[in-house]
């Protein structure tokens, strides 16, 4: 955004008309990379905007096509009849969707296969037990990605007890949301993440949540225990005020725990307005602070408060942004680990 707002003499002249005509700058927000791309195609092709497709000087759009082969691959061109996705303004961002698409709908592009083994051709053709039938499933949900039908996806692949494809797909969005709806209403991250602290507040009984930070005790095999801590801000994922600990008492998780709480409450960090601790209740049971805390126990989601125990659906907004932060917290404290290791090893 910042590149069309420079003096006139380093924009081109198409650029700079484009800039005389601007009016006012609007923008929407999504969850993943890959919906943002997707859903510039889809704006692209709804409001064909003139400086984006009928510039002369621009190379034409891309479009990605599926070949007629027994098995079908992606392919990209510059033909828009019976495209599958497109149009896309660079190949950059067409072949950064697909590579990032193919860990959640593997598909074959040559033989011998090398893909195979990196687990980007699976079910592969090479291998004389795949059928066309369950290849192709990868490609209707290929299809389907392109058009922003993420949850579709997710949901068939969870009803089919596929949760290797569960998993990618919730690696690669961290909520699916179809390009529509973020055109229907720009807002809806701000709107979610309302919704998930106002749910929260109902359930919780506790406000403000402006500040909520998670704690998490792991120990991988051969390295030291640690800490991590995860904070989100207004319902909101923040990485920058995460935080590891190095944890010294080694009796149990619930000493642990202890001493990392205890630690982080005398640092000058901004208050929390919730604690979160992974485990259930015995963890509650070093609280000895007036900030309000709870745990989340990990197998059947329950949050115990000291006073009682809360099962809530799994679709509740504001449990789905306590699984988030308690998510991050693992993956951060597995961040750690390989630090750890990495060292070990130099
Ligand atoms: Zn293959």
């Amino acid at each position: 955004m910042r590149s069309y707002f420079q003096p006139p003499i380093r924009l081109g002249s198409k650029t700079t008309q484009l800039v005389s005509h601007i009016a006012s700058v609007d923008y929407i927000e999504v969850a993943s990379e890959i919906e943002a791309l997707l859903l510039e195609s889809r704006l692209i092709k709804k409001f064909r905007p003139f400086y984006n497709i009928a510039s002369k000087d621009d190379t034409s759009p891309f479009y990605v096509h599926l070949t007629s082969s027994k098995f079908p691959k992606p392919v990209v061109n510059h033909l828009p009849n019976q495209a599958i996705a497109g149009p896309f303004l660079s190949g950059w961002t067409v072949r950064h969707i697909l590579k990032s698409l193919r860990r959640v709908a593997p598909y074959h592009t040559e033989s011998p296969c090398f893909y195979r083994h990196l687990g980007l051709c699976r079910p592969c053709p090479d291998d004389p037990q795949t059928t066309i039938a369950d290849y192709l499933k990868n490609i209707s949900r290929l299809k389907r990605m392109l058009r922003g039908q993420f949850k579709s996806v997710l949901h068939l692949a969870v009803k089919a007890q596929d949760f290797e494809t569960a998993t990618a797909l919730r690696d690669l969005l961290l909520r699916p949301v179809s390009p529509e709806e973020y055109v229907v209403n720009p807002n809806l991250l701000c709107d979610r993440r309302q919704e998930a602290l106002e749910s929260l507040h109902l359930a919780l009984n506790t406000w403000p949540l402006v500040r909520i930070e998670m704690y998490d005790i792991s120990q991988l095999a051969g390295s030291a225990v640690t800490g991590a801590m995860t904070v989100a801000v207004n319902g909101q994922l923040s990485p920058t005020n995460y935080r590891h600990f190095t944890i010294h008492s080694g009796r149990d998780d619930v000493a642990r725990l202890k001493e990392m709480l205890s630690r982080r409450l005398k640092t000058d960090w901004p208050t929390p307005d919730l604690i979160v601790v992974d485990g259930g209740k015995p963890q509650l049971s070093i609280v000895n602070w007036d900030i309000p805390t709870i745990a989340l126990a990990k197998k059947e989601e329950i949050i115990y408060t000291p006073s009682s125990a809360i099962k809530l659906p799994r679709s509740h907004p504001g449990l789905q942004l306590l699984q988030r932060l308690r998510d991050e917290a693992h993956r951060f404290a597995r961040r750690l680990h390989h630090r750890h290791r990495s060292l070990i090893i130099k």
